[in-house]
């Protein structure tokens, strides 16, 4: 969540730091700004997106070689000009933007108020910005003890960038739960939230830690704790490449995404199943088996898509290696008191690899002594740092902030853990092993079929695109794909969309069926398919419109069904994989239709790593 940008060196700030807000924009876009020194302190920002920014600044000249630009999520006082980033201190001798909550503002605050300083806007950020200005003109001590000082002080998350008038040559940048990357070049810096401004620059790059506090002049680097102990920075090679971060010609991210899935799944099992596919190999997980294999228990914690990931997860490991599952959201899990055991596996799902509740639960589940898994997709992001082993899903930058290409991706990885798991504990036969091995890398060419179906998708969410509400129904695996149907279309295009069980709609939904509201079944040729013939028949005997993806061929839904969408055959257990690929087009048409912003809809953004 949010965004964070800043450049020190010979180039002219403001073109890099101006792309580079651009291509965090996923990450919050409710107002932007930028910031840079040149003898004086140049400061716009704005209400809105970047491109409003741009508009703000039009042709006034902005110049300067040391900078810092932001695009906001906001958590504390609405989006608007004033509550924009950067945030100037009282006596303009610094300059803060910042990633994260600062949970004590409100006391510190008061204390600053009582001392005289006044504030401009109701932010944390600002807070921050003048306690460290309050202890550097007080204590009469550099910026960068200042900067410390204020930060043994604080409680809460904070990725921060601190610029001081007194010292124009140096960016002092920190993290303590929200991520920040250095980006190494010759004779100049790039700071950022993720990689993906960096790259087009340097691939070396050096992520911070929690606790860590850079100060960063065009020719040097310090790294140290916030209590001045040195640290040795640890420079890596990124391996994103800059065409992964561009729209290469599709009008929308999420929609670049969704067709890059046959990719990303195969990406994702590439190198970890052998050519006859008699194997898999996930080497991230190597000195953890023997915990698996005894696991009295696996517990999934994620948020949101992934998620549903999880709970796709759970089927299969129950089903395949018989070990019991949970699956949690980490929000709750953190905060209520769970009962973990040592010999409990924890595996946390999340895209981002920063998402702050399944961090904490995460942290949560370590000191109580369970082993700790990570499925994540940002290489080099704290959850896999913070786990003791796991599984990289390779399916390449995800922009568009409703998820895709993440969750197949998750998915592929689970099938992968549970099956080889399976096979470790002798719960399943060599033959049924292979067989599901195969069908497994058949996925992505069955992913192109379907998504052929692009036109007819269209053609029904033009039917659909003006309804208020929508059920989405499934049983077993496709279950999870209910949920995630659902999800896609709420956040995407404000419908307001309801995922359930197809045999529980019984037991409510059912009052909602009448001739508007569209019902979209995912009920594809499985172990409960009779049963979900019966909730469609339920369904039409009320007049109710629904709209069941199936198999390829299916003749019994078609002559109930008021359209189908009919995907490729395939094992019940890898269906989730198939049968949300058309779920998606479907939220991504209507969203367009509709006018929507499809890559950053309304509230949203990417990486929560706020709790
Ligand atoms: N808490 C800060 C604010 O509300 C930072 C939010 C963000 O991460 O964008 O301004």
């Amino acid at each position: 969540m949010c965004g964070i940008v800043g450049y020190i060196g010979d180039k002219e700030a403001f073109p890099i730091l101006i792309k580079g807000l651009k291509r965090l924009e996923y990450r919050g876009y409710d107002s932007a700004g930028v910031a840079l020194l040149n003898g004086n302190t140049v400061l716009y920002k704005r209400k809105g997106k970047v491109s409003d920014l741009e508009e703000h600044i039009g042709s006034q000249e902005v110049s300067g070689k040391i900078g810092m630009g932001h695009t906001r999520w906001a958590t504390h006082g609405e989006p608007n000009d004033v509550n924009a980033h950067p945030h100037k201190s009282f006596n303009d001798k610094f300059i803060v933007i910042h990633n994260g909550i600062i949970e004590n503002y409100a006391r510190l605050k008061e204390k600053l108020i009582g001392r005289g300083y006044e504030f401009d806007s109701e932010t944390d950020t600002e807070v921050l910005a003048n306690l460290i200005e309050y202890i550097y003109l007080k204590g009469d001590v550099t910026a960068e003890l200042a900067v410390r000082l204020a930060l043994s002080k604080v409680f809460g998350a904070y990725g921060l960038v601190v610029m001081c008038k007194d010292e124009p040559d140096k960016l002092i940048a920190a993290r303590k739960g929200s991520p920040l990357v250095i980006g190494v070049g010759k004779g100049e810096y790039f700071l950022a939230s993720d990689a993906t401004p960096i790259v087009e620059y340097t691939k070396s790059v050096i992520y911070l830690n929690d606790g860590d506090v850079a100060v960063i002049k065009k020719n040097e680097l310090k790294l140290k704790t916030i209590d001045n102990e040195i640290l040795t920075p640890e420079i890596q090679e990124l391996s994103l490449d800059i065409g992964e971060i561009d729209k290469m010609g599709y009008e929308h991210f999420m929609l670049k995404e969704i067709y890059e899935q046959p990719k990303a799944i195969a990406d994702t099992f590439r190198g970890r199943i052998n050519s006859d596919c008699t194997n898999i190999h996930l080497g991230g997980l190597h000195a953890v088996w023997p915990d698996l294999e005894n696991a009295r228990r696996i517990i999934i914690i994620a948020c949101g898509t992934s998620w549903h990931a999880g709970l796709v997860g759970e089927y299969l490991f129950e089903e395949f290696a018989r070990i019991p599952v949970e699956v949690e959201y980490g929000s709750e899990f953190r905060y209520r008191k769970p009962v973990i055991y040592k010999d409990d596996i924890v595996i946390a799902i999340s895209q981002s690899g920063e998402t702050a509740d399944t961090l904490a639960a995460i942290k949560l589940a370590k000191e109580a002594g369970a082993t700790v898994l990570g499925i994540c997709n940002v290489v080099g992001s704290s959850i896999p740092r913070e786990t003791d082993a796991g599984v990289y899903t390779h399916a390449g930058p995800e922009i568009g902030v409703a998820s895709t290409k993440a969750f197949t991706a998750q998915v592929t990885v689970l099938t992968m853990m549970a099956l080889k798991l399976a096979r470790k504990k002798y719960q399943i036969s060599e033959d049924q092993f292979n067989h599901m091995v195969k069908e497994l890398t058949l996925i992505p060419e069955k992913i192109e079929k379907a998504l052929e179906l692009n036109d007819h998708i269209k053609a029904i969410a033009e039917l659909y695109k003006d309804c208020t509400n929508a059920l989405y129904l499934g049983r077993g695996f496709l279950f999870p794909v209910a949920l995630e149907g659902a999800l896609k279309l709420k956040e995407i295009s404000y419908i307001h969309a309801e995922g359930y069980p197809a045999a529980e709609m019984k037991h409510g939904p059912i009052a909602l069926i009448d001739k508007e509201m569209p019902v979209f079944i995912v009920a594809t040729k499985d172990s409960s398919y009779e049963k979900i013939v019966s909730n469609i028949q339920e369904v039409k005997a009320r007049n109710g419109i629904v709209i069941a993806v199936v198999t390829q061929g299916d003749d019994t839904i078609k002559h109930m069904a008021d359209h189908v969408i009919e995907v490729p055959e395939t094992p019940e257990h890898l269906a989730p994989l198939l049968t949300v690929i058309p779920l998606q087009q479907l939220s991504y048409h209507i969203a367009v239709m509709r006018g929507c912003n499809v890559d950053q809809p309304r509230n949203l953004a990417k990486s929560v790593t706020v709790e």
